[in-house]
């Protein structure tokens, strides 16, 4: 109905690159100090679905218009520190830009990667892994121990200064791979018939993930958003 068509219209749906040097790249090379990490805002109205969170993405969210008080939901698309970095920083500093009764806003990302990639036919030795105990940590883990790191920090805020904490503004959570596809992480990262899945739905968006090759690493990638169609 009419009403419905002016609102899709004004959406002005579109894609922000927030920053795109990829690896070290910003820190390094002719461009050196030019460049931020990589980060992409999906924009539909006022709301913005961010696809990663490298290094400076804060600043770079705020050169493009917005705060994190647009934020609906991030999604990372796999969990190299390149593409997640500043992650921390959106959602501790982030935080403090929140309006009261602001949804909490989704971080969604692949899960744990279950297994050790084989090490290198190249080691001479077995390499040990960085963090036995929880060596392929998926996003809701990262999270949460991204928030235990800050937790003196935090708990200054919470406790004496009675703010708000990120954990309850930001709610991360893993992407459940579908079973039965013959999937495993080194073995078999992307099985041939794999179809795109539904990981993420709003009145606005809806995000889907594929499986893509991108070795060592299983990478459930937040892939399209489509919009519901304008009448
Ligand atoms: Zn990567």
């Amino acid at each position: 109905e009419r009403a419905h068509s002016m609102a899709s219209t004004n959406l002005n749906p579109h894609v922000a690159t927030l920053g795109t040097a990829g690896g070290p790249r910003w820190w390094t090379g002719e461009n050196a100090g030019k460049r931020a990490g990589i980060s992409t805002a999906v924009v539909v109205g006022e709301s913005v679905y961010l696809v990663d969170a490298g290094t400076g993405v804060g600043n770079q969210l705020m050169k493009a218009g917005f705060t994190p008080a647009n934020l609906r939901g991030i999604f990372l698309t796999h969990l190299h520190s390149d593409h997640t970095i500043d992650l921390a920083s959106l959602a501790i500093f982030g935080m403090f830009t929140l309006p009261a009764g602001k949804a909490p806003i989704s971080i969604i990302g692949p899960g744990d990667r279950g297994a050790l990639p084989p090490a290198s036919p190249r080691a001479a030795t077995a390499p040990q892994p960085v963090f036995a105990q929880n060596p392929t940590p998926g996003t809701a883990s990262m999270f949460e121990h991204l928030m235990q790191a800050y937790a003196t920090d935090l708990n200054d805020r919470v406790i004496d200064a009675l703010r708000p904490s990120p954990l309850d503004h930001f709610i991360a959570s893993d992407i459940e791979i579908p079973a039965g596809t013959g999937y495993h992480p080194n073995a078999k990262p992307t099985p041939a018939d794999f179809a795109p899945f539904e990981i993420y739905r709003d009145e606005l968006v809806t995000v889907t993930a594929t499986l893509v090759k991108h070795p060592p690493i299983v990478r459930p990638s937040p892939s399209a958003s489509t919009l519901p169609k304008a009448r």
